[in-house]
């Protein structure tokens, strides 16, 4: 049987969300398991047929749900300041009141975080390491601070001692060639996802399609069925209707509104188009190597987040160049600072406005139309 969009995307969710307390019926993982950051190599997890759950996706579907409020009331009431980051205090505060639309995730064995994306991150993972008493492994990623030489050979040296720790935990060894095939899989799903976000500029297709399925890059890259879902959509994208020319083409340069159904702020938006965005590039994960150690290191070294400012501006303008966009609607986001520097150095009409990802109470609207408003004017009359 043919399979569909749909199937392959409801197969993919109800496979990750299987564990989480309101579908799991009492049923506990046969495997062991582990929270991890967004950019965590979870290749190597894959490999050692290990479960692993994204706090920071999950606290997007909490906001999506409109239930973020109260949880960011309970993580504030237990010290968590609503300054964090929200992702943080969103999930916090879901742990804390063992209620959210999916439940909770089942518990950790171990802990994995990054320092390719932010510095809040090890520290929050610090925070729940705390709280369930099991190890906390950091990977420390260097970036273009380190020649790539030395940066490859002491990342590729925390993989291997990531592994060496996994394979303690799990009892499994790692198989290289599984690895390889896993990476494989991962390399395929970004692929097909950059075919699908070619059609953004071009086509009349609503923003949320792209914020909300680049989740399947972000919790299962690693899975066949996820480059298969993207081709599926890169075919259907093909037949869609082109995009009405007369609006504004605008590039979203910031996390999408998970709060709000549109993930854009559309009721200020009605006169423009978005036609690119950086977030939904940021799993474009660059596999290249000539061996399984340097092809993670390409990927989870050299993220969006972990490049020099240079090289971000660079890559940035490239994705605004392929946007076509007139203008940009910078996101100024409350939770994330690290996000925000990205927006330097764009040469490029801009209206920044003060939101956060999560916490819709943050944001005015009022305020907001009025700089869309200002943004339009000026492009009109300049
Ligand atoms: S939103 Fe920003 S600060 Fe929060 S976890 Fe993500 S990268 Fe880090």
């Amino acid at each position: 049987m043919r399979k569909t969009i749909i199937g392959l995307q409801t197969g993919l969710m109800k496979e990750y969300y299987r564990y989480f307390s309101k579908y799991a019926k009492g049923r506990t993982p046969d495997k062991k398991v582990a929270w991890v950051t967004a950019f965590t190599p979870v290749e190597i997890l894959e490999a050692l047929d290990m479960l692993y759950y994204y706090p920071e996706s999950y606290a997007a579907v909490i906001a999506a749900s409109g239930k973020e409020q109260e949880l960011i009331d309970t993580s504030e009431r237990n010290d968590l300041s609503r300054d964090c980051c929200s992702y943080s205090c969103c999930f916090n505060g879901c742990l804390d009141n063992d209620e959210a639309p999916r439940g909770t995730p089942p518990g950790p064995d171990v802990l994995i975080a990054t320092n390719n994306q932010c510095d809040t991150l090890p520290n929050w993972w610090n925070v729940l390491s705390v709280k369930y008493d099991v190890p906390l492994i950091v990977i420390d990623y260097p970036g273009e601070n380190m020649p790539r030489e030395d940066a490859l050979s002491y990342v590729t040296g925390q993989h291997k001692s990531l592994i060496s720790r996994l394979e303690e935990l799990t009892g499994n060894k790692l198989d290289e060639d599984r690895l390889l095939a896993v990476i494989e899989n991962s390399r395929n799903s970004v692929d097909k996802w950059t075919k699908v976000i070619s059609y953004l500029p071009k086509k009349n297709i609503n923003p949320a399609t792209f914020f909300d399925d680049i989740n399947f890059l972000i919790t299962s890259r690693c899975r066949t069925e996820t480059a298969e879902l993207y081709e599926l959509m890169a075919e259907s994208l093909e037949n869609t209707e082109d995009a009405d020319d007369d609006r504004i083409r605008a590039f979203w340069l910031g996390y999408p509104l998970w709060y709000h159904k549109d993930r854009i702020l559309s009721e200020c938006l009605e006169d423009f188009r978005i036609t690119g965005s950086n977030y939904i590039t940021w799993w474009n994960l660059d596999y290249s190597g000539s061996d399984v150690y340097e092809r993670l290191f390409s990927a989870y070294d050299r993220t969006f987040l972990n490049l020099s400012r240079e090289s971000r501006a660079a890559r940035l303008r490239e994705l605004i160049r392929a946007s076509e966009a007139e203008c940009a609607v910078v996101l100024h986001n409350k939770s994330c600072k690290c996000d925000f520097v990205s927006a330097r150095n764009i040469e490029l009409i801009q209206a920044e406005l003060d939101i956060d990802m999560i916490d819709r109470e943050y944001l005015n609207v009022g305020r907001a139309k009025a700089q869309m408003e200002i943004l339009k004017e000026t492009l009109c009359t300049g």
